[in-house]
């Protein structure tokens, strides 16, 4: 186990910045989760940590040492990749067993870590098959036991769960969670996917257009998003984004009246006039069935109802915008397609951004 730690990462591609100012220390055994869309630079991260590109600037430290010229092989990470990577000649056993060999690891301790490992990823059954002859999940759990083998210090994880079914890919998920929670090795989790990076992470690390954009705990970064960029990317559905203009105190949107919270009135010192974004999260919107006139809300036509089960997606508009409202309220299917109904907003979790 080893912390890791970056400083000030800068990665170009000719004339490209694929990263840039990238800092960020993690702590010995915690599962770090870098998440963001195609091309925002999370592999780069992660490939620059493996050894696998170098950095065109900046310091790279696993545990206390300085790793920055130190070649892949020596620096004592384990990388599981999307595609799994897995020898498909050799057998599960030889896969997993593989490292230790390139390492002249003795015959008798391979062959004991090699069962120790299957056991723990219920492969025992599986040791002489080759990685064809299982499925992408049992050839996952193989890419992972090959890392596991190894006694690396950090493991390094690219979209593992990418290409495995729903069913599957939840729980492996959970699976991954247990396993880290066993071992306990720093492990730094690739995805763009945000319902991975919020379930599994201690911290994420939420990236953009090669740069971070925020580090914390899933939940905290989900309540108190840095701006507009990660508030739109964690969530499902996303954040609604609906313009309005300041004015007397109050936002319009479209011609609707919704009154200003104090705490914002306050720290934003909106000018009179001005035009900015509110952002409300689908589940902070509710159907205002008594039509009560102290609740901020806006008047909406229904366009959607989707029934979950245990909550229901509702999609409405405005003359000009839309809006996605989740809702676990009684009464949510007598709606109807074309419905005028006032949707009411929880305004204590209203969000305020600059107009793009
Ligand atoms: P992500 O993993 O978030 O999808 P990447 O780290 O793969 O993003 O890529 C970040 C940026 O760097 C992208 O614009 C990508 O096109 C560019 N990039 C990555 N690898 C190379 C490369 N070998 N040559 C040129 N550009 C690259």
């Amino acid at each position: 186990m080893a912390k890791v730690r970056l400083e000030n990462i800068k990665r170009k591609f000719n004339n490209v910045t694929a990263i840039e100012n990238i800092t960020f220390e993690i702590p010995d055994g915690q599962f770090w989760v870098l998440v963001g869309p195609s091309g925002c630079g999370k592999s780069t991260i992660l490939r620059t940590i493996a050894g696998l590109e170098t950095a065109t600037s900046g310091n790279l430290y696993i545990g206390d040492l300085l790793v920055n010229n130190v070649p892949a092989r020596q620096r004592d990470v384990a990388m599981v990749f999307q595609n799994y990577a897995l020898y498909p000649h050799m057998s599960v056993a030889q896969n997993i067993a593989f490292g230790l060999q390139m390492r002249k690891v003795d015959s008798k301790v391979i062959q004991q870590r090699v069962e120790t490992v299957a056991r723990s990823l219920a492969l025992e059954h599986l040791l002489e098959r080759k990685p064809k002859q299982l499925s992408g999940g049992q050839q996952q759990r193989v890419a992972l036991g090959r890392a596991i083998a190894r006694e690396a210090q950090v493991f390094l994880l690219d979209e593992p769960l990418s290409n495995l079914d729903a069913q599957l890919r939840d729980d492996t998920r959970a699976e991954l969670k247990q396993l880290h929670h066993n071992l306990g090795i720093t492990t730094i989790y690739v995805t763009h996917d945000q319902v991975e990076a919020m379930t599994l992470a201690d911290r994420i690390v939420i990236l953009n257009q090669g740069r971070i954009q925020q580090i914390g705990e899933p939940q905290s970064v989900y309540a108190k998003p840095a701006n507009r960029m990660v508030a739109t990317f964690l969530g499902n559905p996303p954040m609604n984004i609906l313009p309005a203009k300041y004015k007397n105190g109050n936002f319009l949107v479209e011609s609707q009246v919704i009154s200003c919270p104090m705490r914002i009135r306050d720290v934003l010192r909106l000018s009179e006039g001005q035009v900015v974004d509110l952002g409300i999260r689908p589940e902070d919107l509710f159907i205002n069935e008594s039509q009560n006139e102290e609740i901020a809300a806006l008047t909406v036509e229904v366009k959607l109802v989707e029934p979950l089960g245990r909550e229901t997606l509702i999609r409405a508009g405005l003359p000009s915008s839309s809006v996605q409202v989740n809702i676990q309220q009684a009464g949510v299917m007598r709606l109807h397609l074309g419905d005028r109904i006032s949707l009411g907003l929880d305004l204590e979790q209203l969000f305020i951004f600059n107009s793009t």
